[in-house]
């Protein structure tokens, strides 16, 4: 039987409704900032992609490109800058930085009451103690989402995260043993992934290698969510996405999968927003 297919774009649809409500009813309309530093194609169209979706919920976005040459004190002064200006809700670094940046001291100087995209020490330290109320990761959220889309409780079930960067894999990992789910994460020096993978209930891939999963990684009743996202450009000059997953060489074993493009991707922008309407609407009833 094929797999049922979770479409991220019309869980997408559903939280743009409730936002574009819930920022109408705001008395300031909530404002991220987002600090890219140098051209980089892929953040340019990762930040297109968060600045349209703002835009059409109500809210203000605010793009501050940096030089690549900008050194870590300047980061951190415009970040401080930031914190202290009432008119923005929520500070955001779009990654990756350049080399010589280290992102975690960056990345830290955000006040967590700005921290949209959950990844200061101070939100990532309450995921650590199984606290789900604070600021989670965007990408994270939004395979929650999915995994509450598709009526699945992660409560008692075998849960493998492929990934295990401080990005996605490890956040994704806490917040699903914050779940009570029983969580494998498997990295690159994985030795067996293929057993580790079909040992899984719910099979999460975020390690960004095109097609990793097939058929032999995964059985009957899983349900996969592709986190990985490679773009190609094709022999026709066009971009094209693939995921982790290969698709089509799995649809007709597991239970339910995410497609890429149109599964986690929508969601994990839609998610980012919900952490900055929510923090707009912390600072109003402060
Ligand atoms: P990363 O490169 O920082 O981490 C990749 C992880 O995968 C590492 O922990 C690595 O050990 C593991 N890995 C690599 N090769 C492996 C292999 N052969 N077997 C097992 N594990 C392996 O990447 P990241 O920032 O965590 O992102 C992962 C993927 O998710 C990328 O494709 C990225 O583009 C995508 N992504 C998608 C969204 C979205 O909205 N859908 C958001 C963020 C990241």
């Amino acid at each position: 039987m094929e797999a049922r297919v979770i479409s991220g774009t019309e869980i997408r649809d559903t939280i743009k409704k409730d936002l574009t409500e819930r920022t109408a009813r705001l008395a300031r309309k909530p404002a991220l900032a987002i600090i890219q530093i140098g051209d980089n194609p892929e953040s340019d169209v990762y930040v297109k992609q968060k600045m349209r979706f703002g835009e059409e919920i109500g809210c203000e976005v605010t793009h501050i490109l940096l030089a690549e040459g900008e050194t870590e004190e300047g980061i951190i002064e415009e970040i401080r800058e930031l914190n202290a200006d009432e008119r923005i809700s929520g500070i955001i670094v779009q990654l990756p930085l350049p080399e010589k940046i280290d992102a975690d001291r960056a990345l830290a100087a955000i006040d967590p009451a700005k921290d949209v995209d959950g990844l200061t020490p101070a939100s990532l330290s309450r995921l650590l103690a199984g606290d789900l109320s604070g600021f989670i990761p965007a990408t994270t959220k939004a395979v929650l989402k999915i995994l509450e889309h598709a009526g699945q409780d992660a409560a008692g079930k075998r849960v493998t995260v492929v990934g295990r960067s401080n990005l996605v894999g490890k956040p994704t990992a806490l917040a699903l043993l914050a779940l009570d789910a029983t969580v494998t994460v498997c990295h690159s020096k994985t030795e067996d992934l293929a057993e580790a993978a079909k040992q899984a209930d719910i099979l999460i891939v975020a390690a960004g290698k095109k097609h990793l999963i097939g058929r032999e990684h995964v059985r009957d009743g899983q349900i996969v969510i592709d986190v990985g996202i490679t773009a190609e450009t094709g022999e026709d000059g066009k971009r094209k996405l693939y995921g982790d997953v290969d698709f089509d060489a799995v649809k007709d074993i597991v239970a339910a999968i995410t497609p890429v493009p149109g599964g986690v991707g929508p969601l994990t922008v839609a998610s980012l927003f919900e952490n900055v309407v929510r923090a707009q609407e912390f600072a109003e009833n402060k």
